[in-house]
């Protein structure tokens, strides 16, 4: 497999030479600007941490041993490339548009963010920094993060929310058997946005052996930009998939939206394709005229949030609200720039999906294909499967399964009535 980098160019290439409209790949610009989101708002000594991350990425998205050592990884230790699966049964019942699924539910540790952990471990190994920090809401980027640090040798901290601790004690105890140290937040509402600012307070004071590690498409510049193109991965090869099974592109690409990354990793070398739609999938909760759901590009507003300028939940006076999912990885109450960006300027739509939507989805999917979905990802197949109800036969849509939900089944039991014990 060639990589990633060299792949997105020569697509890129390739369009420009065909004569077809400017780059959108290109984004950000020097200073991390997705139109007016992204950018660095942080602290002066943060500002010196970033540029030389900035630098040194620069540098590694081209060096040779680099870029060998993160496909060797993806394909030896995650599993990929993950399958593009006919869901055959499920299309039947819809009865319209095929329905692909991309299995990033087969990687190791179930869900696509290894991918990105991958990428930045290796980032950390690089640039000579012995100790990487993480922090997370529903634990699934903590264990990821974990779980890089074991196989790198790296030393790991975890900060999370005391109240998400309560919540959510296998993934606790599995950071914890991974070697990793987890740090109970107890300020503010004790969830995600307290653990992310006690990260950044972290990295702050040990910048000089510290590599902090982002979950998703957010943060500061260069983050977005870095989680995003590790990530692609799965964008390159769903679109080659495709291109072999069908010899042609699909009509729409969906992928539900946390923070945005396995969505933006799978529009990214869709973005030169301009008639592939691409339709990111939100959480609408309880439904977004409740306000109890985390729906920031469908509801929410612009502001400044872990670093960066984006569509964010927030009250009048600028204070971030809390948010509510039935899925954990989900419950963000801002998303990355690229997204914010994309919207603008129309090249992807946004639309959202309710708890009742996604579960029903959930459900189908375990009936009709034997495949038990991560609710989040319910999310995204909710949509594709109405949105196929509308379409023809012959037209094609690619879900990002982003993960598996093993992890979900408390929840489900819980709501079903049956106890686990
Ligand atoms: C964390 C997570 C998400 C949401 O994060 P994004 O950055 O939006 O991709 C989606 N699906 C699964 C399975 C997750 O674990």
């Amino acid at each position: 497999m060639t990589s990633t980098v060299e792949n997105d160019r020569q697509a890129a290439s390739e369009v420009r030479a065909a004569g077809i409209n400017e780059a959108l790949t290109v984004m950000p610009d020097e200073k991390g600007h997705f139109g007016p989101y992204g950018g660095q708002f942080v602290s002066e000594i943060l500002m010196t941490a970033l540029a030389e991350l900035d630098q040194a990425y620069r540098h590694l998205k081209n060096d040779k041993n680099f870029l060998a050592e993160f496909h060797h990884d993806l394909e030896h230790y995650v599993g990929r490339p993950s399958p593009l699966y006919f869901a055959e049964r499920l299309t039947k019942q819809m009865g319209g548009a095929r329905i692909m699924l991309k299995r990033e539910d087969l990687n190791h540790t179930g869900a696509h963010k290894i991918n990105n952990c991958i990428g930045q471990a290796l980032l950390a190994k690089y640039m000579g920094k012995p100790r990487v920090i993480a922090e997370t809401g529903a634990g699934q980027h903590g264990v990821a993060s974990a779980t890089v640090a074991a196989r790198f040798g790296l030393k790991c901290r975890v900060y999370m929310g005391s109240d998400d601790i309560a919540r959510q004690s296998p993934n606790v105890y599995r950071m914890k058997l991974l070697g990793a140290e987890v740090v109970p937040v107890t300020s503010g509402s004790r969830t995600l946005k307290d653990a992310l600012s006690e990260a950044m307070r972290d990295w702050v004071t040990n910048v000089d052996d510290t590599y902090y590690i982002i979950g998703t498409v957010a943060g500061p510049h260069p983050y977005p930009m870095l989680v995003r193109d590790f990530q692609s991965v799965i964008g390159i090869e769903a679109r080659a998939q495709c291109l072999k099974q069908f010899g042609t592109m699909p009509d729409a690409v969906v992928a539900c939206v946390g923070g945005g990354s396995n969505a933006m990793g799978i529009f990214y070398p869709f973005l030169e394709d301009r008639d592939v739609r691409l339709i990111g999938v939100e959480p609408a909760g309880h439904g977004l005229e409740t306000g109890q759901h985390a729906a920031p590009l469908s509801k929410g507003k612009i502001g400044i949030l872990q670093g960066n300028r984006t569509y964010l939940m927030q009250d009048s006076d600028g204070q971030v609200l809390d948010t509510y999912s039935i899925s954990a990885g989900l419950d963000y109450p801002g998303v990355g720039p690229e997204h914010a960006w994309l919207k603008d300027i129309k090249r992807a739509e946004y639309v959202a999906v309710d708890d009742k939507q996604a579960l029903h989805a959930f459900r189908q999917l375990n009936r009709l294909e034997g495949i038990l979905p991560a609710l989040e990802s319910a999310h995204g197949l909710a949509y594709a499967m109405d949105l196929a109800a509308t379409m023809s036969k012959d037209e094609i849509i690619i879900v990002n399964l982003s993960g598996r939900g093993d992890k979900d089944i408390p929840t489900m039991a819980k709501l079903d009535g049956i106890s686990l014990d």
